[in-house]
């Protein structure tokens, strides 16, 4: 069985103060959950304080984002390395709000992951459809471009410790999350797509997240989905009791 995952993007929220309370009220609510991968992903001016905190707990640390240089004259951009030294473990790449205002492409979203990689650290890559690619049936052809155009070049050894996250633009931030039935059929997708690319062990290996609008109300029906292995959760993440809440009702599923 795939080990699940609960990672919290907490996006642009939460200054180093309001970083610090949250952390010290999580450690409190989930120490006890142990078969479920538990992220929490701040943004990067809290990442020293949040990534101490977490020293032998059982909440691992993740970025939003990196750039895939190793050092140089790249102003205001942070690269693996880096985060690797703050003991991040994760980093999100090509989230829609980066693809959406920030330019990000397939290409770009290749050249980050090489970047996680190659530094030891594991990328949560990123995939979803507009809410119009939906409504004129191009899911499966759209996630499908960006799932091989993320991966283009890379082996089954180098892509092993790589988490994917399905994340349907329309549901993201909207309060409108997938029916578990229209998830599961991307997720499916995918891994299908990774047995196509590479093979049955790593596609049967891979966990693949969901997120878009996943809450304590509805996590449990799109943790039973076979082909889901975790949520990635923004705005559920950001108050201690829902963000427990979530990785409770898949510990317990997982149980
Ligand atoms: C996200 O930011 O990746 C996300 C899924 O947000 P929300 O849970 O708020 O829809």
């Amino acid at each position: 069985m795939r080990r699940p995952m609960i990672a919290g993007n907490w996006k642009m929220y939460k200054d180093v103060n309001e970083a610090a309370a949250l952390v010290a009220d999580l450690k409190r609510v989930v120490f006890d959950i142990d078969n479920v991968d538990i992220v929490v992903i701040p943004p990067f001016t809290d990442l020293s304080d949040v990534g101490e905190m977490l020293i032998e707990s059982n909440i691992a640390l993740g970025a939003q984002n990196c750039f895939w240089e190793r050092e140089g004259a790249f102003t205001g951009e942070i690269s693996a390395k880096m985060l690797k030294s703050v003991r991040c473990v994760y980093v999100t790449i090509g989230h829609s709000e980066r693809r959406k205002y920030f330019g990000e492409t397939d290409e770009t979203v290749n050249r980050r992951i090489k970047a996680v990689l190659d530094n030891g650290l594991v990328p949560i890559v990123c995939v979803g459809e507009t809410l119009e690619e939906r409504e004129n049936a191009r899911t499966i052809e759209v996630v499908r471009t960006q799932v091989s155009g993320a991966l283009k070049g890379l082996s089954e050894e180098y892509i092993e410790p790589m988490v994917i996250a399905y994340e349907p633009v329309w549901a993201i931030g909207t309060g409108r999350t997938a029916t578990p039935g229209q998830a599961q059929e991307v997720h499916a997708m995918i891994r299908g797509l990774l047995k196509e690319m590479y093979s049955s062990s790593l596609s049967e290996g891979k966990r693949i997240l969901y997120g878009g609008s996943v809450k304590p109300e509805n996590i449990e029906d799109l943790m039973k989905e076979e082909d889901i292995d975790g949520g990635l959760i923004g705005g559920a993440s950001l108050k201690a009791d829902s963000f427990a809440a979530l990785a409770q009702t898949t510990s317990d599923v997982y149980s």
